[in-house]
């Protein structure tokens, strides 16, 4: 992996200094992501260049978006193998950070890299998102919930927003046509109790599509009947 370009690019584009153990730590993640991608489809990326932007530095950027504060709860809803979660978790260790994934064998990936980047406190939830919502245990219990690549405006505001306490953010890194998918997005928002924030543009080295955070508020409490049952959010967005 380009550990060189991602420090050069972290420290130009986010203003973040990665500090000897943090590099080693990228190099350990990537390492391990090709590995187990022999063995199951986690990444189409194999790219170590491309590893390194559209992988670490593409999540890290939500930090152009977020105030990362020592405590804060951070969920990652459909994490796949930790985007953007975990390189989050890499840089700001004092998140207290949930990785959630429907599939099984993505979740496996997730406790074995964890553990061997000595990650112990990152909780790993195997689950969809239409049952955690619902879930006691984590319904509004995050000050920030973010995906990247998961679905559809319409419907990641109903994988989100549940998640969120009142006041707490959720940021969504999208691509080139981030502006007209909030807009599809609106009824969604205006139910579930979220406010468009703003949409950030972001442009990474050696990708040539514009990268976008779609900053929501969650100003209102998301009605109970909301997350509904799993495959309801995409079959009928609301
Ligand atoms: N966020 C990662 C990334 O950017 O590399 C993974 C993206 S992958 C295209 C989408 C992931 O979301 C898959 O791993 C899928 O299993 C998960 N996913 C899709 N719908 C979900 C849901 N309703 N609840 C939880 N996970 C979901």
């Amino acid at each position: 992996m380009s550990i060189g370009l991602l420090v050069r690019c972290s420290r130009e584009l986010l203003d973040l200094e990665l500090g000897r153990d943090v590099q080693r730590a990228f190099a350990l993640y990537a390492e391990e992501l090709l590995a187990w991608n022999e063995r199951m489809n986690l990444t189409a990326i194999t790219d170590p260049e491309a590893i390194a932007m559209r992988h670490f530095l593409d999540s890290l950027s939500v930090k152009l978006a977020v105030a990362f504060s020592p405590g804060m709860r951070v969920i990652d809803v459909g994490t796949g193998a930790g985007f953007p979660g975990l390189p989050l978790r890499l840089v700001f260790p004092s998140i207290e950070l949930t990785l959630l994934e429907a599939t099984a064998k993505k979740t496996q990936f997730l406790e074995h890299i964890t553990k061997r980047l000595g990650l112990n406190n990152v909780r790993i939830l195997n689950a969809r998102a239409e049952e955690a919502g619902q879930d006691p245990a984590t319904r509004e219990k995050f000050d920030l919930a973010l995906a990247r690549a998961v679905a559809p405006m319409p419907v990641l505001a109903e994988y989100l927003l549940p998640f969120c306490r009142v006041g707490g953010r959720c940021v969504a890194l999208k691509g080139e046509h981030a502006a007209a998918e909030v807009q599809t997005a609106e009824n969604a928002l205006r139910i579930l109790g979220g406010r468009l924030v703003k949409i950030i543009p972001v442009e990474l080295p050696l990708v040539v599509e514009t990268h976008h955070l779609v900053v929501i508020e969650k100003v209102a409490a998301t009605p109970p009947q909301y997350p509904r049952r799993p495959g309801i959010p995409s079959k009928r967005p609301l």
